[in-house]
């Protein structure tokens, strides 16, 4: 069995989703990975000693600056020439935008956001959470179209990598005329810590906080430990906090190593974004919130006198 593994990276470094993908159990499969755009050169080392067999690097001026549709074209080219029976991406905003560009283009089977992927004896399966995190959806593919995967970041460990190990090289050209759609712009984000989906420490704040302002505790308690901030739905419905913070259904689906949820009830659809967590640690003024179920840790108190303490305490144990 072939399997391809689109390699993200920025800044010539590999990315965390990807380099978890390099974890799943991938079996007798032959491992490809394909890295797009300038700087691809400088993960052929990181990629081989993680089992990467060949890495084709696809690079045009057109692609400096890319955009969903060219990126697709230039995948699905290259996809087409080398024939992979599995094609495996992070469920990242770019994975997202090319697993079903990707399918719908090479009349693929799609199954996204998975939790698990299996390759045992050449029968791919796939996990999924499903029903807000209720349930998992154990996916098996039924003929032998390419299979198109993507993978929920921060629910594989990545492999330690083996020095021994290398990578053959190869450079594929790429054809993309007529393009569609162009970058204009790159807004960068005013955010100065991580993002959710990023963050292996997450600190959410929830209605409770009761204003913009007040969500300074749960900013200082999140530097004070190099986490993000995240925030319930109804914080951001308030006005408290921007959208992209938001953990949830119609938020940001999250799986990092520790969440701490400040004063949130724990709703269903709060529960979706963030179940997959590690490690759960619940404040919150009422013993009988919905969270305290899921959460490994609870604290029942106020949270504006509980967060302020254990942001003390983090400074004091860092130094400062
Ligand atoms: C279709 C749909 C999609 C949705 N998507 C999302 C989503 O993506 N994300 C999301 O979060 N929600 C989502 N919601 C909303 C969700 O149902 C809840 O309304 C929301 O999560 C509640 O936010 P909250 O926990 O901050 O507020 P509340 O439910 O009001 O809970 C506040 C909690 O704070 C506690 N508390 C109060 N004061 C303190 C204090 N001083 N110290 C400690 N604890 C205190 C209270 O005991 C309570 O448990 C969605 C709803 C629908 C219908």
């Amino acid at each position: 069995m072939k399997v391809l593994i689109i390699a993200e990276h920025k800044n010539g470094q590999l990315s965390e989703p990807t380099r978890e993908i390099l974890g799943l159990s991938l079996g007798q499969a032959e491992v490809h990975a394909v890295a797009v755009g300038e700087g691809g050169e400088s993960l052929v080392g990181s990629l081989g000693e993680r089992g990467v067999a060949k890495v084709h690097l696809i690079n045009s001026p057109a692609l400096t600056s890319y955009t969903g549709e060219s990126l697709g074209q230039a995948l699905g080219q290259f996809i087409q020439q080398l024939a992979p029976d599995v094609v495996l991406a992070a469920h990242t905003p770019q994975g997202r935008d090319l697993a079903p560009r990707l399918a719908a283009a090479l009349d693929a089977a799609l199954a996204t956001d998975c939790i698990q992927v299996s390759l045992d004896g050449g029968q791919v399966t796939a996990r999924r959470s499903v029903y807000a995190g209720k349930a998992t959806a154990e996916v098996e593919f039924t003929d032998d179209s390419l299979k198109v995967i993507t993978v929920r970041p921060r629910t594989v460990n990545p492999p330690e990598p083996d020095a021994t190990r290398s990578a053959e090289v190869t450079e594929v050209s790429v054809e993309l005329p007529g393009q569609k759609t162009a970058l204009k712009e790159i807004i960068v984000s005013d955010n100065v810590r991580p993002d959710v989906t990023e963050a292996a420490i997450i600190v959410t704040g929830g209605r409770s906080l009761g204003s913009a302002e007040n969500f300074s505790i749960i900013e200082n308690f999140a530097d004070s430990i190099g986490a993000a901030v995240g925030s319930s739905r109804a914080a951001v419905d308030a006005g408290y906090r921007p959208y992209r913070d938001q953990v949830g259904q119609t938020g940001k689906v999250v799986s990092p190593q520790v969440y701490i949820a400040c004063g949130v009830s724990g709703a269903i659809q709060h529960l979706a974004g963030m179940r997959t967590s590690k490690h759960i640690v619940a404040i919150n003024t009422d013993p009988d919130a919905p969270i305290f179920h899921l959460a490994d840790y609870g604290i029942v108190g106020d949270l504006f006198e509980v967060v302020p303490q254990l942001t003390e305490a983090a400074k004091k144990r860092n130094g400062s």
